[in-house]
């Protein structure tokens, strides 16, 4: 997109292109107001990272998440939204239009929705860093297939943690789970599925303190939290699963977010920035599900359109 793109006032720029911000380009696009969807890096959002998706309505089979999000994709774009592989990296909130600073170049708009979800929460412990694609990962489908026949261990008892280590399963020779407490906060239909599955075994009330390798990563060392006794674990592969962090960070000071980072919006999704709209995992209140999301984005549009109507 050359010069003109700077020039072009969009109607609305959507930022993030996951479930949220493409269900509001589908139902901006058929309203006909100009759209922009800014996708960041990884078109379709986190929902491409999911093997299988077993709850969206719809798909009583089950969809794989790479063909949802480009479902949704390939709809907001039948209906006119263009897409632009960009990064935004600052946003002019006291301009009108709001002027932003892309990797592409600056883009201007009368409505901007937020829809940049979240990003994997890290453990902060030593060797994190240091063997992140060395052996540790934060995404099972990206990296799984990379560890046939290999020693695993996977950290977190949510619903993510526990389908990547049944995802896992199919793959390595041996799956440890390590979860901090003893219980874990993933949903029953999934705690049934871990323990009927002898390849994963479930290590409770363990965190880890340390990541260990050479080259590459060759064990971690985990604390029991009741006993406070370390051990040494040898692994082939780390999968950090203990959730997920809003994308907030390039956001204005006029966007106000609370204490985690996540935005503040009103019951039209409008944030503290009359014109600045935000929807899905990144803001405030969401529950972290892609049927939400999509409903989020439905009803960020309706504020949205509301005020364009009266800031015409
Ligand atoms: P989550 O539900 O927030 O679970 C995070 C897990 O990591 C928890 O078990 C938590 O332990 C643990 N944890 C957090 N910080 C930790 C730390 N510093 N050290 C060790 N463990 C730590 O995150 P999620 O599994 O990524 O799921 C996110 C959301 O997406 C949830 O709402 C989930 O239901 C949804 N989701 C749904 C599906 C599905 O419906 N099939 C699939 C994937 C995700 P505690 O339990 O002790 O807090």
């Amino acid at each position: 997109m050359g010069e003109s793109t700077t020039a072009r006032v969009w109607d609305l720029v959507i930022i993030g292109g996951g479930p949220a911000g493409l269900a509001c380009a589908i139902y901006a696009g058929r309203a006909r107001l100009s759209t922009l969807l800014e996708e960041g890096t990884l078109p379709g959002g986190q929902v491409v990272l999911n093997e299988v998706i077993e709850n969206y309505p719809g798909f009583p089979e089950g969809i794989s998440g790479f063909e949802l999000g480009q479902r949704m994709s390939e709809q907001a774009a039948r209906f006119g939204a263009e897409t632009e592989l960009a990064r935004v990296e600052s946003i002019d909130a006291s301009a009108r239009p709001f002027h932003l600073t892309t990797t592409a170049g600056v883009r201007r708009a009368r409505a901007l929705l937020i829809a940049t979800g979240s990003a994997p929460r890290r453990l902060g412990i030593p060797g994190e860093k240091e063997y992140f694609t060395k052996g540790l990962s934060y995404c099972a489908v990206c990296d799984g297939p990379l560890y046939g026949g290999r020693r695993l261990l996977v950290v977190g008892g949510g619903n993510t943690a526990v389908e990547e280590a049944l995802f896992l399963a199919g793959i390595a020779s041996q799956v440890t789970l390590v979860h901090r407490r003893d219980q874990l906060r993933a949903d029953r239909i999934l705690q049934e599925r871990l323990a009927a599955n002898e390849k994963v075994k479930v290590l409770w009330d363990h965190v880890l303190v340390e990541v260990l390798g050479e080259e590459v990563l060759t064990g971690v060392r985990a604390r029991n939290v009741k006993t406070g006794e370390e051990t040494t674990l040898p692994v082939d592969g780390l999968f950090i699963s203990i959730g997920n962090q809003p994308r907030s960070e390039f956001l204005p000071a006029e966007v106000a977010r609370d204490e985690s980072g996540l935005v503040v919006t009103d019951r039209h999704l409008e944030t503290t920035v009359p014109g600045i709209f935000a929807a899905g995992d990144v803001r405030q209140g969401a529950y972290r599900q892609i049927t939400f999301a999509v409903g989020d984005g439905t009803l960020a549009f309706r504020g949205i359109m509301r005020y364009l109507e009266e800031n015409e």
